[in-house]
């Protein structure tokens, strides 16, 4: 299915709805660091093993593939809009260099006290994600590394797959219906999980 054909060779109506992959960046693509901005630069961005790889198998099986991040690093001052650009930037280059792409990148710049509508787990980039380009969160996924990325999942009725071995606690957010070493192991279970939607 060749989707870029396919919105612009028919109406927005007829089209059906597309599945998506919301990833979360740092920690589930790239390297983080959680207790400073992990990454300031372009220079600071390195690719998790395996990343490319698994990225590469979702656009070959016609997911859209969305990175949704908390980027309050931002809105706190550490470094500015056009920097967080030139990052994410660098991120979608590598990624293509291996083969992998990135149909888009949703960030939210708010401070962590703002209570914006955007800032995960809150539900605000999945739905403008959704607006965009006509997604069906109930054949969709969220995978991330962190509990707000579960919580998300479950605020916008997309299933979850937790990825690394994230030791946070607290019963504020569901558990993920499924966990991964990392991103490679998640799409593994995301095609084996829609291998029987497939088929309907
Ligand atoms: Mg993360
Ligand atoms: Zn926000």
């Amino acid at each position: 299915m060749e989707k870029n054909n396919m919105t612009t060779t028919m109406p927005r109506e007829t089209i059906g709805k597309h599945k998506a992959v919301f990833l979360d960046r740092d920690g589930t693509i790239i390297k983080s660091n959680p207790y400073e901005p992990n990454c300031s630069s372009p220079k600071d961005v390195e690719l998790l093993p395996r990343a490319a790889e698994a990225i590469k198998l979702l656009n070959s099986n016609s997911f859209f593939v969305i990175v949704v991040t908390n980027q309050w690093w931002v809105g706190e001052g550490y470094f500015d809009e056009q920097m967080l650009f030139k990052i994410n930037l660098k991120m979608q280059k590598d990624l293509q260099r291996r083969g992998g792409y990135l149909d888009d990148i949703f960030y939210c710049p708010h401070r962590r006290d703002e209570e914006c509508n955007c800032s995960k787990p809150r539900p605000g980039m999945v739905f403008d994600a959704v607006e965009k380009y006509n997604l069906d969160l109930s054949q969709s996924f969220v995978v991330g590394d962190g509990l707000v990325d579960i919580g998300l999942g479950e605020n916008v009725g997309c299933r979850t797959i937790l990825v690394g071995d994230n030791v946070e606690r607290g019963d504020k957010y569901p558990e993920a219906d499924f966990k991964a070493v990392d991103i490679l192991e998640a799409v593994k279970i995301i095609l084996e999980e829609t291998k029987e939607d497939n088929l309907k």
